[in-house]
């Protein structure tokens, strides 16, 4: 028996409590829905059975997918008016902090805001750059914000797929802003910038270091460039900063849809400057809708993506197959050690793959 002093000691005559009901029990077990269910739940803004589709999408189930599908067309028959924003920027640049910033800014306009993440380390590591802090705190809880962090998956291509899909979800459901972020390390900036109507790159005040690693496809990629963590002592090398990142966008030819990229001032911490770009993507916007761009942009997006969808199934029905799963252990043996060439077994297991009869 615990010393009656300790904070532990059990008080005397303490009932212990009955056992929990399992009628009760069996309430709060997550139930299953129909596909129907789930399109008019994501549609009257139930924010569980979004949730749970978007949960769906990133199964790897076979029977979660086929569910997937459909509450995915369904939705993507829904109208809406939605602009989708890609945010990208090297780990520190203060990507999260500008993100909270911004969502805080247009739900005061009276907007609602959805947050998705593609996260390239979480494929090269199985850690995360993006998610192992808690990012976002206002934003994650707030009754107009939906804040989703990357899926895991083992490939890039197969996330991105997943992430795309997810925004078609959150437009059924009435968000009018997607936000895409994503760290600028790697192939992933491409990636989103293949599912977004702008594209924002978030960049430090120390232009020396050269666009910071970033690649010079991404910089081309920018719709605008914000030069951020503009604020206290920062501030007059974020001025020649921003010169210098106006004087690099000039090198590139003019965009798509005549829109002239620029670089601009801005403080996800002090908010400075962040009116000014929702402002700028206001005006692409209207001027991109006006001349039919937006329109051509989307369309050919759902081009590239129905490619992309094409190479992911024919990868995924050759990596199963039976008889080229048969054969690729030796063939693979047999290229480590020189005995025939890459080219060469690349084409006995694509024969494999082509001729085989079930
Ligand atoms: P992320 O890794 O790109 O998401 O960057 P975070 O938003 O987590 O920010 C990284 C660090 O920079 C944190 O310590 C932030 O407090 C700081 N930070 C973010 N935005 C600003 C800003 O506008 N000004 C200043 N001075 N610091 C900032």
């Amino acid at each position: 028996m615990k010393d009656k002093k300790s904070a532990l000691h059990i008080s005397e005559g303490t009932e212990n409590p009955g056992t929990f009901d399992p009628k009760l029990l069996q309430k709060f077990k997550r139930k299953k829905h129909s596909v129907e269910e789930y399109v008019e739940g994501i549609m009257g803004g139930d924010r569980i059975l979004l949730s749970q589709a978007i949960t769906l999408i990133e199964s790897s189930k076979e029977e979660h997918q086929a569910a997937a599908e459909q509450i995915v067309a369904a939705c993507l028959e829904q109208p809406h008016n939605s602009i989708r924003i890609g945010i990208t920027g090297s780990p520190g640049v203060g990507k999260s902090t500008f993100i909270e910033s911004f969502g805080k800014l247009l739900i005061e306009k009276g907007l609602k805001v959805a947050v998705l993440a593609i996260d390239p380390s979480s494929q090269l590591t199985h850690g995360s750059i993006l998610g192992d802090k808690t990012r976002m705190q206002d934003l994650s809880v707030h009754p107009s914000a939906f804040v989703r962090p990357s899926p895991a998956g083992d490939s890039l291509g197969g996330v991105a797929r997943k992430t795309r899909e997810t925004i078609f979800l959150c437009e059924a459901a009435g968000f009018d802003v997607i936000i895409i972020e994503t760290v600028g390390v790697g192939q992933s900036e491409t990636a989103v910038h293949s599912m977004v109507d702008f594209f924002l790159l978030l960049l430090l005040p120390n232009a020396g270091d050269e666009l910071q690693g970033i690649k010079r496809g991404v910089v081309e990629m920018a719709d605008l460039i914000a030069v951020n963590k503009s604020d206290g002592a920062a501030m007059s090398q974020a001025k020649l900063a921003k010169a210098q990142y106006q004087n690099a966008l000039h090198l590139f030819p003019p965009k798509a849809g005549g829109w002239i990229a620029t670089a601009e001032l801005c403080s996800g911490l002090s908010a400075m400057g962040i009116d000014l770009i929702w402002e700028k993507i206001g005006e692409f916007k209207s001027s991109m809708q006006a001349n039919g761009h937006w329109q051509q942009h989307r369309a050919e997006q759902s081009k590239y993506w129905m490619h992309e969808s094409i190479m992911q199934h024919l990868k995924d029905l050759f990596y199963h197959h039976p008889a080229v799963l048969d054969k690729m252990q030796a063939i693979e043996q047999a290229v480590e050690e020189g005995k025939i060439s890459s080219f060469k077994a690349a084409k006995i297991l694509l024969d494999t793959f082509l001729n085989y009869e079930l």
